[in-house]
């Protein structure tokens, strides 16, 4: 027996807006199902988001027809690539597949037209007394109207990450994810690059608040920026250079919220909590969110119990994979002290850094590399 609605608003056309409206219209066919984005159609930031390899697995069985739309538009390789100063390690079995986030955007948002949801966009909400569905999902992401508009409730807290960051993307194409830390004249920095299309990779630039503040990144905008990092990862990027999509230097929002729902309005994805981008599963998370909650919906008589369910067996699955992602974000933090480690040693470090690997697990996941790390 399912909750009886007849209209649900979403704000936010992201993974988790457009997926849970795609959920939605599947399992409730005449529910009229609108969602309302501030952002033009097509426009969107950043460039492309790496999932773990096997990472798509949990839409295979439930929803094969968006899980074979995505699929073959992803890179996917299954070694990692440690380019460090004084040597290049490849960890062999640490795989993970990409997809362009305009993309991926573009693939959700066609099947939820066609399912028959509503998207309007170009238009920012900016207050919930615009909205009149008998359910509102917050799928607004960081700076979620939605949450803000009950924030006692949901008892949200944002801590920052020490270091900076910048997402820049480049035509230079990576045959692996690679992690390239280098030594500069003012400090150590890392890049996380990947590609997500055939001739397009991400390239995310790090660094703590001293390099930072040294190369000046906080005085200069996102195209020096992007000519300066240029430079300094020049020997990866082959000569190529890097290009802007409001690449501005920021530090990584670490956001929790202790409830999710509140009367009849619900938190998905960013809007709820944001896992660092360095296990690659904020957008995995999203779209698992809104299965979660259309499957609560679908199982519950009353929004109010179906409402509370999620909020209590969701955030509790998503707690543990944020805490490995704060794990992993602390470890970026301190990744300039633990350069000075040996480059297997630090490999290692890297592969144990989210607190949820063991070395016997990872005598299975890397044996090549364990094998190389044990014999030394
Ligand atoms: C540098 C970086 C790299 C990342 N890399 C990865 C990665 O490799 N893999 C991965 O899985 N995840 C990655 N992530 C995380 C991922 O981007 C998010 O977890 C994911 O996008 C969350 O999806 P969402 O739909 O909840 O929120 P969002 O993607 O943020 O979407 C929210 C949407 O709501 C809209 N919106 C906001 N306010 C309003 C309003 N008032 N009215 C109307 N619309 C509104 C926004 O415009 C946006 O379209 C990365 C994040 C960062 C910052």
């Amino acid at each position: 027996m399912a909750v009886s609605l007849s209209s649900v608003d979403i704000v936010g056309a992201g993974p988790a807006g457009l997926y849970t409206a795609i959920l939605l219209r599947r399992f409730f066919p005449r529910l009229r199902v609108r969602v309302t984005e501030q952002n033009p159609e097509g426009a969107t930031f950043g460039f492309g988001v790496v999932f773990s390899d096997r990472a798509l697995d949990f839409m295979e069985h439930d929803d094969p027809e968006v899980h074979s739309l995505i699929l073959p538009e992803m890179e996917s390789w299954r070694n990692l690539t440690l380019n460090l100063p004084k040597e290049r390690i490849v960890l062999d079995g640490v795989g993970f597949t990409a997809i362009g986030r305009l993309r991926l955007l573009e693939i959700l948002s066609a099947r939820a037209i066609a399912l028959g949801a509503e998207i309007r966009y170009d238009r920012a909400v900016t207050s919930l007394n615009e909205l009149d569905g008998d359910l509102i999902i917050g799928a607004d992401g960081l700076n979620s109207v939605v949450r803000q508009a009950d924030n006692e409730i949901y008892q949200s807290e944002i801590k920052f990450a020490n270091n900076y960051f910048a997402w820049f993307g480049t035509e230079v194409r990576f045959e692996t994810l690679t992690q390239t830390f280098i030594e500069s004249e003012h400090g150590p920095l890392n890049a996380h690059h990947y590609r997500y299309e055939n001739s397009m990779s991400t390239f995310i630039v790090e660094c703590g608040p001293r390099t930072f503040e040294s190369f000046g990144f906080n005085k200069i905008g996102e195209t020096t920026s992007a000519q300066i990092c240029s430079e300094l990862f020049a020997h990866v990027l082959g000569g190529g250079s890097l290009v802007t999509n409001n690449s501005v230097w920021r530090r990584f929002p670490k956001l929790w919220c202790e409830r999710w729902h509140s009367n009849n309005r619900v938190l998905v994805g960013d809007a709820a909590h944001t896992a660092h981008f360095s296990i690659g599963s904020g957008t995995r998370l999203a779209m698992e969110d809104a299965i979660a909650l259309v499957r609560m919906l679908d199982s519950n008589e009353t929004v109010e119990n179906a409402l509370m369910a999620y909020d209590a067996n969701r955030r509790a699955i998503v707690r543990k994979i944020v805490t490995a992602a704060e794990a992993s974000a602390n470890w970026y933090d301190q990744f300039s002290e633990k350069m000075a480690q040996s480059p297997k040693n630090f490999a290692l470090d890297y592969l144990m850094r989210s607190g949820r690997m063991s070395k016997e697990r990872l005598r299975s996941i890397t044996p090549e590399f364990m094998k190389q790390f044990e014999s030394k």
